[in-house]
Parts: C-alpha cells; structure tokens; sequence
C-alpha cells in the first residue's frame, strides 16, 4: 500500500485523508527517532499535509508545534504536491505508557505551549496564526487551531502505530470539514460515524488505505472522490544552498572553517550530510 492523500466531498462535507507509513519511516529513520518522537512527528507532519491539501500548487504550510515536555519543537513542512519534511528537536525522548497503554504523544509534547501554522502563500505576505496547545496530542491542537485561529470547525485524525521492533507499522490521517451549505441531518450522521469508527491507525493496520478511511467517516453519505496525490518525505536543501550559507558566513567564522580543515553541515529538516574538505571550502570562498 502506498502512501497517499485523497481529496473528497460529501453532501456538503470535504474531507483529505491520508496514509504516510513510509513517509513516518523514513522520517524516523532520518533523524533517529525513539517510538514517542516517531509518533509525535509522524503525526505533525501527517497534519502538514493535510493542511496543505487544499493550497494551490506554489504554496506551502509549516506547522511547528513548542510545547513544554522533553521532545522540545516539532516542525513540519509541507507542498499540495505531496512532499514533506520534518524534525523534532529531541528524538531521544522515552517515557512509559500512558493509561491506556498507548504511546504517551502527550506526555513528550507536553501539554503547555503553542502550535503555529504559516501558509506561504508567495504573496507579499504569508499567513499565519498561532494558539494553545490544548491536549498535547496534536490532532485536538490542530483542530482547535483550526477553530480557534481560522474560524474553521473541522475534525483532525492522527495516528501512528510503532511496532514492538520500534519500526513504523502504520501512519495517517484526515482532516474532514463541514462547508457552510451542510444539511443537520448529514453532521448528525457524521458526528456518528465519527464517534463509532476505528482509530486512524486500526483502519490502516487493518488494511484500509485513503479511500477506505473516506468511506469509512462518510459511511453512508453519497462520497465523491477528487483527486488523489502520492507522498514522500523530501526536503528542499541541496549541496548548492549549503554552499550559499557557508558562503554568507563572516570571515571569521570562514577562516575557522579553513583551519579546522574540514567541515560537515547536517540539514536540521532531513538529517542529510554535507561534507567540505579544507581545499573545497578555500576554493569555495576565494569565488
Ligand atoms: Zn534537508
């Protein structure tokens, strides 16, 4: 099954539904994530490209997330084309269960702070907006952000599921909103159906992809399906824009670069190594 988001509409309801289990994976993998980092991460960035679903095709979103627990920031950035990327500030982060002997998401994010979203819009000003966490959990803080900060009452679904060897076993999620022609009786029966359905991460270890998760939470509304993009996780930095940072360094900071003899830039969004003898960065700086 392969990673994907699907956009869809129902009797007044749209909904983007996604599953990221690769995508998670690698992040995880990336930046060396413990099962709670994994989580918390998976699920940020799952809602970065939700949130992105419905921008057009040059915008992007971040969200970043700076709650006081032990796993610090997390940030996550996303394209409507389906590429992602993220970190978290402390991947080393373990803690016990929580009560329900689940992954406690929360107890690492922790419960005090502040989620804010940007939308690059490529217009003179980008939008952004801010409030508290309320939960913790991610999903709650992204759709009380929603409300809160865009006036846009929506339901955020997050999950994901790390096996008992800590490799990601199953990823996703769903943004679904009422738009404002939305009949009573259609939110009563998806009220319900979000009530009495399986988490994100049981449909999905279950074998249900994007599409099935839509039908799943638009059981028995009439579900007309939009477009669906495939996911991966892909950050922009490149050899080039290191060379352009080191390059904007004082001469100073250049010249101890030159004496160390060697330096390695790590990109803090994807974990890839850049690597500069002493004779390419002399070369580097005498251009
Ligand atoms: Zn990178």
């Amino acid at each position: 099954m392969k990673d994907q988001l699907v956009r869809a509409t129902a009797e007044g309801v749209r909904i983007f539904a996604a599953t990221t289990t690769d995508l998670v994976a690698d992040a995880a993998r990336r930046h060396d994530c413990y099962p709670i980092a994994a989580a918390a991460l998976g699920r940020t960035i799952t809602g970065a490209l939700l949130f992105a679903a419905n921008l057009k095709n040059e915008e992007a979103v971040t969200i970043k997330i700076a709650g006081d627990g032990p796993l610090g920031r997390l940030v996550a950035d996303a394209v409507p084309k389906g590429f992602a990327r993220g970190f978290v500030d402390n991947p080393h982060v373990d803690l016990p269960s929580n009560a329900k002997g689940k992954l406690d998401v929360a107890g690492g994010v922790g419960r005090n702070g502040v989620v804010s979203v940007t939308r690059f819009t490529g217009l003179e000003h980008d939008v952004s907006g801010s409030c508290e966490l309320v939960s913790g959990e991610i999903a709650e803080d992204l759709t009380n952000y929603l409300f809160v900060s865009e006036q846009t009452p929506s339901s955020v679904g997050l999950g994901v599921l790390v096996d008992t060897d800590l490799s990601v076993r199953a990823a996703g999620g769903f943004m679904v909103q009422p738009l404002p022609d939305v009949s009573d009786a259609v939110l009563d029966r998806l009220e319900q159906n979000l009530k009495s359905m399986r988490s994100v991460t049981e449909m999905i270890d279950g074998g249900l992809d994007a599409r099935g998760i839509i039908s799943t939470v638009f059981d028995g509304l009439d579900v007309n399906f939009l477009s669906e993009t495939p996911l991966a996780f892909r950050c922009q930095c490149s050899r080039e824009r290191v060379e352009s940072t080191l390059i904007s360094l004082n001469a100073k900071d250049r010249q101890s670069l030159i004496d160390d003899g060697h330096a390695e830039v790590v990109c803090q969004f994807c974990g890839e190594k850049y690597q500069f003898s002493g004779d390419e960065l002399k070369r580097l700086f005498e251009r």
